[in-house]
Order: C-alpha cells, then structure tokens, then sequence
C-alpha cells in the first residue's frame, strides 16, 4: 500500500531515542529517560479545547536547536514514514522555532531540507516542507516570504498552526494573500480545536487549499441516512469545490483539544457524504500513531471498507501540493 503524508509535524514525530541522545549530550532536563516511559508521557493528553498546551513540543523543538540534531530528525522521519509505506510526504515545521541556539532561518531550513534530501536519496519516496507560521505569533508574513524563497528548496507549502482558539487565520491574511499568488501551497489548521467559523475564515478569507483537521464542518451540515448533508454556505463549499480535509484521527482523538472519540470520529461518515477527507498521523509520537495504524484504526472503529480504503488514497494524491498548484 503507497500511502502519502500530507499533515505531518516534524517536531511531532522524534523517535524517543533521539530526543534522549540529543538532551544528554546538552544537558537538557528530561523528564524521564526511559525511552518506553518518555513515549508514554509524550502520549498524555496535551490539551483542552480553549487551552491547547504545547508543552510536549516544547520538549521536542528543545532539542531541535543546530543543524546536526535538525537535520537528524528529518532524515530520521523520512526513514520512519517509508518503513512504514509512505511513498510521499510533506513534513511541517515552524522555522522560527528552532533560532534559540542563534541559527538563522535559512540554517534551519537549510538543515530540514537536506535531512529530507538524503532520506530520500537512502530509503526512497518523494518528500516536501510545508513551513508553519504560529498563529499566536506576529511574524507570519517573514515566514511566508521564507516559504517562497524556498520553493526550489524542498519547501511546498505554507501553515498556520499553534493555538487555534482566539487566534482566527484572517490575523494572517497578509502572508496568506502572499503564498496565494506565489507556487507555494496554502493549507490551515481549523476546526480541529475552534468551531466552523474558522474554517469559514480560512476558506473564504484566507483562500486555504486544503483545512489540516477541518472535522468541525459537521457543524454546517445536517446528519441523514447515514450522510452529512450540507445546511451552510462553507459546507456545501467545501463538498462541491472538494477541498480536501486533512483528517487526523487519533490525534483528534488523544489530544483532549477535540471533542471526538475513536468510536463517533465523524472521518468515514465525511468520506461517505462525498467529502475530500484524507487521513494523517499529525503527531506520530504525541498521538503514538502512523498512517498505516490511522487507516487500521478507520476500519476496526469507522467502518472503513475496501472501495473507501481506495478513495482515501486517492484523495491523498490528489489532495498533494504537487497536484493541487
Ligand atoms: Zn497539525
């Protein structure tokens, strides 16, 4: 099976070893060093709805500091994601967050992109960046211009990310407006935490691509002989324009930020109703998850079929920034 990872966090996805060799050979506090138990505290709830914690990212990205440890980190998810049958991939990460041990932007992109390059040059696949902007933060615009810089190296994509709630996508519509008319690809993390306004925001506003979660579009739809029927202008948008949604199950499910659970996650009743739904890890080590497990999980609680298996796929082809621009 070729699956492709289209909504992927870079700092979400460390193998607990590297985060151990990384901090002891700097010194930084862990808070346990045992990698089943430092998985195990990585897979506690991080969040509430109106208060999404990072904390656990703050662990991760501390030791994501020079270009040694970043450049390890994404050769090491490209090696993880091929292991586990993703041919294609774009993986996030917010540059301005890896600039503590003075390394400029470009370093830190730099040093992502060459992780990328010689994961693939020794496991395979095709692999892209996606460079998210922190919606909390007021420097989404230099983040764009960096997306643009770099779309010859390696980078695909732009992303609002962080804390959704309080912080709708139109805080950034400069930098939106910016990739929209460049090559770069625009996607936006809404309704995963904040209602279907935001996603109405990022779409209407914003003119995102494709809504990283988006599962909160139920909200503008009624729910009838098993089909969510769009009742909303943004709904019946995102149904007719097949604006794929970048639907992370478990995550949504784990993360205390959502209010679904593994048995009512609304993904293949979405697929169903003739929605672009697309399945992704976000966090392969905060949601202890992969995308063959995500897919797994679709047929052991949603049923998930065989034909629907085939769309999903389909839908992550098409839905690729390779595809979309
Ligand atoms: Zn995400």
């Amino acid at each position: 099976m070729e699956f492709s990872a289209l909504h992927e966090h870079l700092d979400g996805g460390l193998r607990a070893k590297t985060i151990i060799d990384i901090a002891t050979s700097k010194n930084i506090d862990l808070p346990l060093d045992d990698e089943k138990d430092l998985e195990n505290w990585f897979f506690e709830n991080i969040s509430t709805e109106k208060n999404q914690v990072f904390k656990k990212f703050e662990m991760t990205i501390s030791v994501m500091q020079d270009t040694d440890a970043i450049h390890r980190v994404a050769y090491e998810a490209i090696e993880d994601l091929v292991l586990d049958g993703v041919l294609y991939g774009e993986l996030r990460y917010a540059p301005l967050q890896h600039l503590k041990e003075k390394l400029s932007p470009q370093q830190v992109i730099d040093a992502v992109s060459q992780g990328v390059r010689d994961g693939e040059k020794d496991f395979g696949g095709e692999f892209h960046t996606i460079l998210c902007a922190m919606r909390q933060h007021q420097d989404s615009t230099e983040v764009a211009k960096l997306a643009i810089d770099n779309f010859n190296n390696k980078v695909i994509g732009f992303d609002l990310a962080g804390p959704e709630y309080n912080f709708p996508p139109s805080l950034h519509k400069d930098a939106c407006n910016l990739i929209s008319e460049s090559d770069i690809g625009l996607t936006i993390h809404a309704g995963e935490a904040a209602d279907i306004s935001y996603i109405e925001d990022a779409v209407f506003n914003c003119q995102a691509q494709r809504i990283g979660h988006g599962w909160q579009i139920i909200e503008g739809c009624i729910f009838k002989n098993g089909q969510y029927i769009p009742n909303s202008k943004i709904a019946q948008h995102v149904l007719d324009h097949e604006v794929p949604l970048e639907i992370c199950i478990s995550s949504n499910v784990k993360s205390g930020a959502s209010s679904v659970s593994i048995d009512n996650h609304p993904a293949i009743k979405l697929l169903k109703s003739g929605f672009k739904v697309t399945l992704n890890s976000d966090n392969r080590l905060m949601a202890k998850t992969k995308i063959s497990e995500e897919f797994k999980k679709a047929e052991n609680y949603l049923e998930l079929d065989g034909n629907l298996h085939s769309q999903l796929v389909k839908n992550a082809i098409d839905a690729r920034f390779t595809n979309l621009k």
